[in-house]
């Protein structure tokens, strides 16, 4: 998190000041959206509660569930309140690198340099990649071919930690990037978890983030959950997986908050998780795309932040913990069969493809709980 690593002091200001004037060559554009982060109700976090889950037995994320509530669709109104970005993240750092303000040469932590590098980098070629996008994201027929020019083109290119692994079982199976950049994809095994608890692949690894791509409904193995067909939102469907990756992910890493970042074909969502506070955020989907075709800069700058979240990120806030909406996780894997211990301890990466599952035991369970909770997966968005 970004309070709590030392920070390392620049000596030069050249490459400061250098990189401070590429990304102010795009100043207007960056400035509008940064600040739109501090006002726009559609670029937010809620809180989300897990009523019921199957994390404490055996179980590969395909089947994995969980019945929850967001903290927005409480009949309380106390506990309606909403989380904006830079309530987790330091877009304060941004607006003084970009102003030359409060002494942020001084304060600039490598890393931190490094990703407004990465960012004027992607802002200087942002026509080139905007055009790869639109030439792919009508001719891919699959979501991982897709998955894969956004990667390669988007995410890797905002990154200071750029290593990236996509999942050997993952659908795209080319040693290149799909669009002939020529960018070599290196495949591995991106399993985690434990046997005993939720375990499975994560499609791909960007450094310290995972991210999960919603299938496509032809490559679609199951069908959509009556109760998820209430939701209009593409990464609806795969909820359960996303909470179940997510969680996993940041208990295996031990970091504080943790983000896992979905995409689909037309739009990202972020979930973020921290064991310690029991925390749980759930982003709004944004749109990749504006409504005039163009790359959508709130989406850019979102990610940006999201997948460095190891330089921006500044944890869960006190006042977030006070508002008392734990995901109630550390409960629920007490209950009826105490696996804590395993996510705190024993999970790990690696050799957790195609581990068998006990969970069909618990399948009439969880559709009872589902129908009951109905009400509290269908609104998210509404005032
Ligand atoms: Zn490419």
């Amino acid at each position: 998190m970004a309070d709590s690593r030392p920070r390392k002091k620049i000596k030069k200001g050249h490459s400061f000041y250098q990189i401070r004037n590429r990304v102010n060559k795009h100043q207007d554009l960056v400035s509008r959206t940064v600040e739109n982060l501090y006002s726009d109700e559609w670029i937010t976090f809620c809180f989300v509660k897990l009523i019921r889950c199957n994390a404490a037995y055996s179980c590969c994320f395909s089947k994995a569930w969980c019945v929850t509530k967001r903290n927005l669709d409480e009949t309380d109104e106390s506990k309606r309140a909403i989380v904006r970005f830079p309530s987790l993240f330091d877009v304060n750092l941004v607006k003084q690198f970009m102003n030359d303000t409060d002494d942020i040469e001084s304060r600039i932590t490598d890393s931190q340099l490094t990703a407004f590098k990465r960012l004027a980098d992607f802002l200087d070629t942002i026509d080139e990649t905007e055009r790869v996008l639109k030439a792919w994201m009508h001719s891919a027929k699959k979501e991982s071919v897709w998955a894969t020019v956004l990667a390669v083109h988007v995410l890797r290119k905002l990154a200071v930690f750029n290593e990236m692994t996509i999942d050997s079982d993952y659908g795209y199976k080319q040693k290149e990037c799909p669009c002939s950049c020529g960018t070599h994809i290196n495949f591995g095994d991106n399993s985690i978890g434990h046997k005993d608890v939720w375990h499975g692949s994560l499609d791909i690894l960007l450094g310290p983030v995972a991210v999960k791509v919603a299938p496509s409904d032809d490559e679609s193995s199951e069908k959509s959950n009556s109760a998820f067909e209430l939701e209009t939102g593409e990464l609806e469907e795969c909820r359960n997986q996303l909470i179940s990756q997510c969680i996993t992910f940041s208990y295996l890493q031990n970091a504080g908050l943790i983000p896992l970042v979905s995409l689909s074909e037309h739009s990202l969502k972020i979930f973020l998780f921290d064991p310690k506070s029991d925390m749980l955020y759930e982003s709004l989907e944004l749109d990749i795309f504006d409504e005039f075709g163009h790359i959508s800069l709130t989406a850019i700058i979102v990610l940006w932040l999201v997948i460095n979240h190891a330089v921006f990120c500044t944890g869960v806030k006190d006042s977030h913990e006070k508002l008392g909406y734990t995901s109630d996780f550390k409960s629920l894997v007490q209950e009826e069969n105490p696996v804590l211990p395993v996510y705190e301890k024993d999970l790990h990466r690696s050799g957790l493809k195609h581990v068998n599952s006990t969970v069909w035991k618990y399948t009439a369970l969880y559709n009872i709980h589902n129908h009951d909770n109905l009400f509290s997966l269908d609104v998210f968005d509404a005032e």
